[in-house]
């Protein structure tokens, strides 16, 4: 009985061992496979080796945007080799996706996603295979200096670049021609397979869809941080949203979240005005009609019952003492220039300067400011009044974002229906006309755009 026993034993470890070669068969098979780059392999598929692995992704080459097929090389220790779930294209990218001036190399554009990993560098620590990952565009490597200043959303490695002579993030693919493909600072996002160092990668713990989850890799959790990570909005205050885009209706539904006494929208586009008050702003202002009266008009809304000190001064009105009045306690600029001509209501200044000097003058004395939006032209402040009116300018960096910190708490108001990620996404895309996704970002058409990649 005991030699049956472990005859048993004998043969079940036998067959292990015939499953384990049969495996090692498989793998070698598929080693063999690899080599030979199989066509149109599904990125589901495993091939058990990453490198010579074949995908699909978006590439900005020569003059042109388009899908092509793309081989994996080796990954670096640190990086993560992601199957990507879903993708949103950022408005920031939309000029260099879509420009038809030659590029000097190729790229996949983007700077987040979302997917399940499927591989990792041997340094790797902070995920595991299986694990469903956020990458989002700021990295939190928690050892750089400005990390331990407790500055993540200032991560040194958020801020590598490839300038010339410096190849912070390699590349990652090669198209058929052998052209190698990087991803646009080192995440890209348009691709079946997106490599990322794990800095970049917090893994989330939630059935919620991969289309809602891939919008706290940027626009959302960006917008959101505003009033949250960095400025802290309080409950019954004044909050003032210029732009009501994703990242806008990011900072609008942190004014709800947070219980803000007011949120006011401003926004050229009618649709977004009214996609403002859905998401929770209290009043959605035409800068267009508004013109030159705008400031005062978000003053005149923050102005108290009456006009007794406590309800913050006796100066309403009065232009002289314009400043003096209340203005917003906190003021988000999410407006940003206008990198394309949009084909929905044209922003008052696509230069973005005037919307920046009007966010800042909306702010009450002491009050909170947040520049998200960029603009490219130097933006001037009367000196006096910014010296002295302690209106405390925050940098939009991502909102002030904390990755690790803030993506994960972020999943929970989504789960709890406090964060509306659902709404936010107004247009879906496959692979196949993903470029036309980066295009309707372009024009304004949509809020926020996903593609879907499995
Ligand atoms: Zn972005
Ligand atoms: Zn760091």
């Amino acid at each position: 009985m005991a030699s049956e026993q472990k005859s048993k034993r004998r043969l079940s470890r036998r067959q292990i061992l015939r499953s384990g070669a049969a495996a090692l068969g498989g793998t070698g098979a598929l080693l063999a496979g690899a080599t030979s780059a199989p066509q149109n392999q599904g990125p589901a598929v495993l091939t058990g080796t990453q490198i010579g692995r074949t995908f699909r992704g978006l590439v900005r080459h020569d003059t042109t945007l388009d899908v092509q097929e793309l081989r994996l090389l080796p990954i670096d220790p640190r990086q993560v080799v992601i199957r990507s779930l879903a993708v949103a294209p950022c408005y920031t990218i939309v000029r260099g996706a879509l420009g038809t001036n030659p590029i000097q190399r190729a790229e996949v554009p983007n700077h987040c996603g979302f997917g399940v990993v499927e591989d990792a560098g041997a340094m790797v620590k902070r995920v595991q295979v299986g694990d469903r990952v956020v990458v989002a565009g700021t990295a939190q490597c928690g050892q750089c200096y400005q990390c331990l200043q407790g500055r993540p959303d200032y991560c040194q490695l958020t801020f590598f670049s490839n300038a010339p002579g410096v190849e912070a993030f390699p590349p990652f693919a090669e198209m058929r021609d052998g052209t190698r493909v990087y991803a646009q600072a080192g995440i890209g996002g348009i691709s079946e397979i997106m490599t990322a160092f794990e800095e970049y990668c917090v893994p989330v713990f939630s059935d919620l869809p991969a289309a809602e989850l891939t919008l706290l890799g940027d626009q959302l959790s960006s917008g959101f941080a505003a009033g949250h990570a960095d400025m802290h909005f309080q409950p019954g205050s004044d909050v003032a949203v210029f732009g009501a885009g994703a990242v806008g209706l990011g900072a609008i539904q942190a004014g709800r979240v947070m219980g803000a006494g007011q949120v006011i929208a401003i926004d050229p586009i009618k649709y977004r005005r009214e996609f403002a008050v859905k998401m929770g702003a209290t009043i959605a202002l035409d800068p267009v009609a508004e013109g030159d009266g705008l400031v005062e008009r978000v003053r005149e809304l923050c102005r108290g019952a009456n006009d007794r000190r406590f309800a913050g001064g006796v100066s309403w009105g009065r232009a002289v003492n314009a400043v003096m009045a209340r203005g917003a306690d906190f003021v988000v600029e999410a407006a940003g220039l206008q990198a394309f001509p949009p084909k929905v209501e044209a922003q008052p200044d696509p230069t973005n300067v005037k919307t920046v000097q009007q966010a800042w003058d909306s702010t009450r004395m002491g009050g909170h400011v947040m520049l998200m939006g960029l603009t490219l032209q130097p933006v001037s402040f009367p000196g006096a009044a910014l010296a002295l009116l302690g209106r405390t300018i925050h940098p939009g960096q991502q909102g002030g974002l904390h990755a690790m910190r803030d993506i994960p708490r972020y999943v929970k108001l989504i789960e709890k229906g406090k964060i509306d990620a659902k709404s936010m996404i107004t247009k879906r895309y496959t692979l196949e006309n993903s470029r036309q996704a980066v295009q309707d970002t372009a024009d304004r058409t949509i809020i926020t755009g996903v593609i879907e990649l499995a």
